[in-house]
């Protein structure tokens, strides 16, 4: 769920909800009537519960609530505008329910649900079916739910929603399919243990009440999912869908635009069928954390290298009284980062550089919540880790004594308001797992809402959570490479370590008097106040040219698609002339933007909380500005950034500081999962100038001060054109006059505007292999393909209908049927003029040398499946593609978009979209055909072979490729490769 200016704090490293996915695959799809769903039932086998959903003006949806004659609550979203449909179940039984003796059941069953029903019973043909249809699926199992979600073109609507229904009502549950599920659950467990999110949250449940049932494996391993003395598997995972998979526990969600009359009977002749067994929602009543789990300090060293600070409290789940945003409330004040606040004296003090991130989550474990303060320290921040604690105390006391105030709570009322009010809500599988989330947690009426909705201040909620906020009730979390461990997590082997805060501690942290004084925060004065909307041509299409000459290239539109808004996205990309493409002067402009960013933090967060989005960014050849929101306020928002990135105060310390951000940045990309290593190498190699990390760490020393100051000064002064692009609430005239606005205070010496660049890949035929060893368990291998094409256009078609259609085919051999691995993709590329494609599998089980023989085999197998593909099959692929590249757009960003990246390339007729619909249109089987010829058998382009080589495997496990030319630096094969103007 969408929740304004909660989105500011993105939640860095620490993702402490725990999801997983599982995405299946085809088999041969079984002809179903599509008529038959609708004309099975006259009764009306549903009540309605109510009509009084709270939504956002701006949404002209038609909502529903029923009750199915089995107790299930759905609730129905009529949408006339629909681009597509989408379908979400969700029970109220997660990884909690798990029997002792097969941990990771609930996880294992949500794997197994979806591998044949009784109606459709081949192997994932749900998926295949989808894939088919422009759509997909997902699930998730957590702690304490099971969710399953779909999109489908709408058509094919009726079938999709028959198929998930029967799957959750009577899935087979095979136990030939058990293995294969097994190696996936077992995969994605090995994956997790390269992630600190997991690791993280293992550790908090290792020093937790062993009692609570939340403090079990909850993915599950080939180990924890196996037979045992008194509990077989097999008879375990029966026993657990017949005592939980009750249609009085399941919320469904069905999102079309079929007309309500027709969701209420769909929703019937489906979901209705499922079993009801009038099950209890489970509840609990034990407590979470034990005297002795509180008042502690805990250690844990993560994977990449970081440095966190955390101060948890221990609450009660409080959802039932989400209207009063108690925890939303100190957490904005706490968070703000005005003129002396604790955000803001952290930041000035070189100890972190986003300040305070406050979230309060009401429900942890069903019985508690939980109220999280993140630090991000820099290596200074690391060193005086007490004091910064003992300051989080003092704020704490600070807002019991003086902070519960009532303008607060209006201003993070009116940013909810305001955000609600005009929300744009972009449908699609994020949207539809949100409102199911919420069905769970809230009332029916209050799913859409409960985020923003503020009713009134209740001063004594405020207290009685920041009266819990004590030392004697937290958990402290400090998370850095060098901290000392001594304990390791039962499964996931996360290393920590952990300990109780003296008394003596305790009464230093709490001696505030040698303390800087810290204030609370200034009122915002970037809140709109005029929502009109301003006299706009709104007839265009598409963006009209404004100005266009040597320095400047000015286009502007109102929103086509929500006129109605009083928002606008505009952005202003100043050329720097000459470019240099050294590495010192790349460096260089990333430490002087990292600097800039520090010193505009508190006006991102402030305009963020008034509903602007805004950046202003430098690099080595540009200064980028953009703003996004309410346009009101822009001209100021717009003068005050620019004011900051030219006047903000250069200092050793803060460069000192940005050194040593980056170089941790480029040491994190050491310890990723073995995939995103292996695909790195292509990102790199395609983005143009890339110097290698070796290349890049020796420089970052040699910069001094006096270069970063040189490079500001060349930036502000050297501009020779600049280009912008607006679509929405802003006239051609006020267009222009931000352009001045921008012109008065950097100015633009009107002598040429820079073009984008790109690495050529057009006319390249060459073979490479790059081999690196990581230090994670599993294994990965990437495949690039890119093929020679002349037309770039018919090119990204072709590969992009070809990565619809093959990739359930890879996803169905590799991983369904030989059980490779967890992450198994086939994804169509688009760089610069060229396309391709390429093959992903990351792997705890197989060594890139038995991946790459079955690659092998399935490029010669899919390319015979693919010839003979019969011509309806593939009609209707081409179909689906054609509707998904007709869809409008969702939300003002989504619009912004359609036009960015043609004006991005000097395509000012704006017209690319168009054009690749038009060869959409007229793609042939046999021109695919020729295309995956040229790509994987022929191997015709540029192909690049990227293996990630694991601790459990040996360097003689490398796939060995004939005629490939072994390299080991990206920045030496860039350098040999052609670099183009768009
Ligand atoms: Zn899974």
């Amino acid at each position: 769920m969408q929740k304004s200016f909660l989105s500011y704090f993105i939640s860095t490293i620490i993702s402490l909800g725990y999801a997983t996915q599982a995405v299946s695959s085809e088999t041969e799809n079984a002809k179903i009537n599509k008529n038959t769903v609708i004309s099975q039932s006259q009764n009306h086998g549903f009540k309605i519960i109510t009509n009084n959903i709270k939504k956002s003006p701006a949404d002209k949806a038609t909502y529903q609530g029923i009750q199915l004659d089995n107790k299930m609550t759905v609730l129905l979203i009529s949408d006339p505008k629909a681009n597509k449909s989408l379908m979400s179940a969700i029970l109220p039984i997660g990884s909690m329910e798990d029997p002792k003796t097969q941990q990771g059941l609930a996880h294992y069953l949500e794997h197994m649900a979806l591998m044949g029903s009784k109606k459709f019973p081949e192997t994932n043909g749900l998926d295949h079916f989808l894939s088919k249809n422009g759509g997909r699926n997902n699930a998730s199992t957590s702690k304490s739910r099971t969710a399953y979600y779909l999109e489908v073109n709408n058509d094919a609507f009726d079938e999709a929603v028959m198929r998930l229904a029967d799957a959750i009502s009577k899935p087979l549950l095979l136990e030939s399919n058990a293995k294969k599920e097994l190696n996936a659950v077992n995969a994605e467990m090995i994956r997790a243990k390269s992630s600190d999110g997991y690791l993280l949250f293992d550790v908090n449940l290792a020093i937790a009440n062993p009692k609570h049932p939340i403090t079990k494996l909850s993915v599950g391993s080939k180990e924890t999912l196996s037979d045992k003395p008194n509990s077989k598997l097999q008879d375990e995972l029966q026993q657990f869908y017949q005592k939980y998979y009750s249609s009085n526990l399941v919320k469904a969600v069905l999102y079309s635009n079929q007309p309500i009359e027709k969701l209420q009977q769909l929703a019937v002749n489906t979901l209705g069928l499922m079993k009801n067994k009038d099950v209890q929602k489970p509840t609990i009543n034990v407590p979470l954390y034990r005297d002795q789990d509180k008042q502690i300090m805990i250690n844990y060293k993560p994977i990449q290298p970081s440095k966190l600070l955390g101060v948890g409290f221990d609450l009660p789940n409080n959802e039932d009284k989400f209207k009063y945003k108690s925890g939303t409330y100190i957490s904005y004040v706490l968070s703000n980062n005005t003129e002396g606040t604790l955000s803001d004296y952290l930041i000035k003090q070189g100890l972190s550089s986003s300040g305070i991130q406050a979230v309060a989550n009401p429900n942890v474990s069903r019985n508690r919540g939980a109220f999280d303060i993140y630090v991000e320290l820099t290596e200074k921040g690391l060193t005086q880790k007490e004091q910064i604690i003992s300051l989080i105390f003092q704020q704490i006391k600070k807002l019991k004594e003086e902070g519960v105030q009532e303008s607060y709570f209006k201003e993070m009322k009116q940013s909810l308001d305001q955000s609600f009010e005009h929300l744009q809500t972009e449908k699609n599988l994020g949207f539809i797992e949100g409102i199911t989330d919420a069905m769970l947690s809230y009332p029916l009426e209050n799913v859409i809402n409960a985020g923003f909705e503020a009713d009134s201040m209740n001063k004594q909620e405020i207290e009685t959570m920041l009266s819990q906020m004590t030392i004697e009730n937290a958990r402290i979390l400090l998370m850095n490479q060098d901290v000392k461990t001594d304990k390791q997590t039962t499964y996931l082997k996360a290393p920590y370590s952990f300990k109780k805060i003296t008394e003596q501690q305790k009464a230093k942290l709490l001696d505030f008097s040698h303390n800087p004084k810290i204030k609370l925060p200034e009122a915002n004065p970037y809140f709109t106040t005029d929502f009109l909307l301003n006299k706009i041509d709104r007839s265009r299409e598409k963006p009209k040219k404004i100005k266009f000459d040597l320095g400047d290239k000015i286009y502007a539109m109102g929103s086509k698609y929500f006129p109605k808004e009083p928002k606008a996205i505009i952005s202003l990309d100043l050329s720097v002339a000459p470019v240099n493409t050294q590495l010192k002067p790349q460096v260089t402009a990333t430490l002087l933007n990292y600097m800039n960013s520090l010193a505009q933090t508190k006006l991102t967060f402030q305009s963020s909380v008034a509903g602007i989005n805004t950046s202003a960014s430098y690099n080595e050849d540009s200064i980028n500005i953009a703003l996004s929101g309410y346009t009101q306020n822009f001209d100021k928002l717009l003068k005050d950034s620019i004011t900051k990135m030219k006047t903000f105060e250069l200092t050793e310390n803060d460069l000192v500081q940005a050194k040593q951000q980056l170089i941790e940045a480029l040491d994190r990309q050491k310890k990723e999962n073995s995939l995103r290593q292996a695909t790195n190498i292509f990102k790199n190699l395609m983005s143009y100038p890339y110097f290698d990390i070796a290349s890049y760490k020796k420089i970052i020393a040699t910069i001094s001060l006096q270069d970063i100051a040189q490079m500001r000064e060349h930036l502000l002064s050297k501009v020779s054109g600049i280009k912008v692009l607006s679509v929405g609430n802003l006239s051609d005239k006020q267009v222009l006059s931000l352009t001045n606005s921008v012109e008065k205070m950097i100015t633009n010496n009107r002598t040429a505007i820079n073009k984008n660049t790109f690495v050529d890949f057009r006319g390249q035929s060459q073979k490479i292999n790059y081999i690196q060893q990581v230090s994670n368990e599993d294994d990965a291998l990437a495949l690039m393909y890119l093929v020679k094409g002349k037309d770039y256009l018919q090119d990204k078609v072709k590969s992009t209908l070809l990565a619809d259609i093959i990739s359930r085919w890879y996803f169905n051999d590799l991983r369904t049927d030989k059980q490779l691995g967890y992450v198994v993709a086939a994804q169509a590329l688009h760089t610069g003029k060229t396309s391709g494609l390429v093959f992903m599998v990351q792997s705890p089980n197989a060594t890139p040398k038995q991946i790459m023989q079955h690659n092998e085999r399935f490029f010669k197998e899919s390319y015979e499946k693919l010839i003979a593909m019969t011509s309806d099959e593939f009609k209707q692929y081409r179909a689906s593609l054609l509707e998904k590249l007709q869809r409008k757009p969702e939300s003002l960003d989504q619009e912004f978009m359609r036009f960015s990246s043609d004006f991005a390339k000097n395509n000012f007729r704006f017209d690319s979209r168009e054009q690749l619909i038009e060869i959409a249109r007229h793609i042939t089987q046999e021109q695919l055909i020729d295309y995956y010829k040229q790509a994987v058998i022929d191997q015709s382009g540029f192909v690049l072979a990227s293996q990630a080589v694991g601790t459990k495997s040996k360097l003689t496990d490398v796939a060995s490729f004939k005629d490939f030319k072994l390299v080991d630096s990206i920045e030496k094969l860039q350098k040999t490769l052609p670099v183009s103007f768009w």
